[in-house]
């Protein structure tokens, strides 16, 4: 089997701040840290070469050069090879240009890592939070899709993958080649081990600049070609306390609860 995980770096938005004057994300001091659900991605990744050997897993990034430590996290744990898209050609993309230059990424790289099975993405990047870019690369690939995947199990003509839906599980078959979201499931990635980290650190990770892909569309990649503006960003007020209302019986809070509506003019 050829897997394909894709991974993005994203702040640690546990200590995440706003700029009160420009209202855009502080990442100044922020630690950056593999997006979580790409790692739950990359952990069902492992799951499959522990059972099979043989599999390839194949980690790609887009992003500066600093998201060369995901690759190299996700290579200490499983990852075989790794590519970084990186230009500044891509810089400003929105949810729409970024999958394009993905899906335009997966196509050179299957030129030297050959056809993938699988490609596995998480459900949604904790900073940009839009859940787009995986089902985006899904349709420019013309690939089918499950989303909000669990665990999965690969079979010899399909992956069964366990997903996520409302009050239980759902067991969806699909045939490869595939794309999958993940979320999270039971279970944390994996530890890298002393070893596998050092070997990680010696491997390559090949850079993708956008002269890599001579037919890249231009107009469809960077700020020029993304439809999305943002126009404003703000934080939301935090809300009051409110009155708590704990009178002797339930009765009596409720008696108070009406003279106190009544006194603020609501009924
Ligand atoms: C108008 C506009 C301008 C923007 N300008 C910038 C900018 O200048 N700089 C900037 O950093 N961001 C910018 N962004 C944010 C950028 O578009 C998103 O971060 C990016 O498109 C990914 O979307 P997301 O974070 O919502 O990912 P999601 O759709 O939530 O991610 C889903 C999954 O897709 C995969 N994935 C997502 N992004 C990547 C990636 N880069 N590499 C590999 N896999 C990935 C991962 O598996 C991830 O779990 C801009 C957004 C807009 C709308």
């Amino acid at each position: 089997m050829n897997i394909l995980v894709c991974v993005k770096q994203v702040p640690d938005t546990t200590i995440i701040k706003i700029d009160p004057v420009t209202n855009t994300l502080v990442r100044d001091g922020v630690p950056s840290i593999l997006n979580p659900f790409d790692s739950y991605a990359m952990e069902a990744a492992a799951r499959i070469k522990d059972k099979d050997p043989d599999t390839k897993i194949v980690i790609v990034s887009m992003g500066p050069s600093q998201a060369e430590a995901v690759v190299r996290e996700c290579l200490a744990v499983g990852g075989d090879t790794g590519y970084l898209v990186s230009d500044r050609a891509f810089g400003g993309s929105d949810t729409l240009a970024t999958s394009y230059i993905i899906a335009c990424a997966i196509k050179k790289i299957e030129e030297i890592e050959g056809k993938f099975d699988m490609i596995f993405c998480g459900k949604q990047a904790i900073d940009g939070d839009t859940a787009q870019v995986g089902c985006e690369i899904a349709e420019h690939l013309d690939l089918p899709q499950v989303t909000y995947g669990l665990t999965c199990e690969a079979e010899a003509d399909r992956l069964k993958v366990y997903k996520e839906i409302d009050g239980g599980q759902q067991v969806v078959g699909v045939k490869y080649p595939c794309l999958i979201t993940f979320t999270k499931p039971a279970f944390d990635m994996r530890y890298p081990s002393v070893k596998s980290k050092l070997a990680a650190r010696k491997k390559e990770i090949t850079t993708l600049t956008v002269d890599a892909f001579p037919d890249i569309d231009r107009a469809c990649i960077g700020l020029k070609g993304s439809p999305t503006r943002v126009k404003k960003t703000f934080v939301p007020p935090v809300k009051q306390g409110g009155v708590v209302i704990k009178e002797e019986t339930d009765a009596e809070s409720a008696v108070k609860l009406v003279s106190l509506l009544d006194e603020a003019n609501i009924i």
